[in-house]
């Protein structure tokens, strides 16, 4: 597996009225039909997630793409572990292009699998713990290396709809769990499932033994990477306390990538899939303040125009996901239906086994 960099599109696409490439979209769409799927996942921005064949979260888009086998292209309208993660669940005809290569995911790579590996390693010699009494869990935001290890350490994948689940069985399973890459995500499961404080510690990069004392690394059930959203970060507690003054009456709901601090203080908390599917249940007139990336609250507030919605922080908008514009869309169908495949990612097969078992292992829980 290589990672490479977006190459420049050229002007053709660049210098194009957004009109004109939205036509040329729909176009090549009709005239690749059925060796095209689309996927859009729901922090695109609309121009682009208008042309999915399959919306949703990065997890049920590649599940859903791996069903549906008698397409040869899937376009993931995404960010790079999403891509991955399609590639490592599609069937061996199927090829899966990234429309724009620099889409990554930073919170994904706050975590290399080097990096994970060397940290697991001084876990197990401080700790005296072996093998299966730590479980690794990645969060589905990781590379497909990270997933690897995971498989290869009899650990999980875990969503951000289903962390409290993986978490509850891992903690089944060993002593301790070591949790990456989004520490807040860990720190929410935690949270969920009444684990004291003290026991949740943070494993800090670069730093020996975590920026920890052994001893609070021995008393530890969940050792938590320092990796964060930084969309998510952009969230306070305070914006929770203003609109509670602002709008008493709303339904402040977040997503779980929040510090731990702002899903205490909000309504609700939830995946992208539970946020709307609370907005969607819903009764007409109700007003709900989310916080999470704007192009879903946006989306939502344009698809229930019954309902009062707003964004709880501004300027919640992920810049890689949002590299991923039309004109890159259309440079990839134009490439494929003049038969060059570009941006094409795949995960070579022995990776792609360790992380298959991984993702696997959370289906079962
Ligand atoms: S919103 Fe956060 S977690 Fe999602 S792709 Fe952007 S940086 Fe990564």
């Amino acid at each position: 597996m290589s990672v490479m960099r977006q190459i420049d599109i050229g002007r053709q696409y660049l210098g194009l009225a957004e009109d004109e490439i939205l036509a040329r979209i729909q176009a090549r769409k009709e005239e690749l039909a059925d060796r095209l799927l689309i996927l859009g996942h729901h922090y695109q921005r609309d121009s682009v997630y208008r042309f999915a064949d399959l919306k949703g979260d990065s997890l049920k888009l590649s599940r859903e793409a791996a069903a549906i086998k008698d397409r040869e292209f899937l376009v993931f309208c995404g960010v790079h572990f999403m891509a991955e993660a399609a590639d490592i669940l599609a069937a061996d005809n199927q090829k899966v292009l990234l429309p724009h290569l620099d889409a990554g995911c930073p919170m994904a790579d706050m975590a290399s699998s080097a990096a994970i590996a060397a940290a697991w390693k001084e876990l197990t010699v401080v700790t005296g713990l072996a093998g299966r009494d730590i479980i690794p869990i990645t969060y589905v935001n990781s590379s497909a290396s990270v997933k690897a290890f995971v498989g290869e350490h009899g650990g999980s994948v875990c969503t951000s709809s289903n962390a409290k689940e993986v978490l509850a069985w891992a903690l089944d399973q060993g002593r301790m769990v070591f949790f990456f890459p989004d520490q807040h995500l860990g720190r929410n499961a935690s949270w969920m499932l009444d684990i004291p404080d003290e026991q949740v510690v943070l494993w800090r990069r670069g730093e020996p033994m975590g920026g920890n004392r052994e001893n609070d690394l021995n008393n530890a059930r969940v050792v938590l990477w320092d990796g964060y959203c930084e969309v998510h970060m952009r969230i306070f507690p305070e914006h929770v306390s203003s609109w509670r003054a602002t709008a008493p009456e709303a339904t402040i709901i977040v997503h779980p990538e929040c510090r731990n601090e702002v899903v205490r203080a909000a309504d609700l908390y939830g995946s992208t899939e539970g946020i709307i599917k609370a907005v969607a249940g819903g009764a007409p007139g109700s007003h709900w303040v989310i916080g999470t990336e704007i192009n879903l609250v946006q989306r939502l507030a344009d698809e229930y125009p019954d309902k009062i919605i707003h964004s709880l922080t501004p300027g919640c908008l992920c810049p890689t996901m949002d590299a991923v514009g039309p004109a890159n869309l259309l440079w990839v169908l134009d490439n494929l239906a003049e038969g060059r495949i570009v941006n094409q990612v795949r995960v070579d097969p022995e990776t792609a086994a360790q992380a298959r078992k991984s993702l696997n292992q959370m289906l079962a829980i």
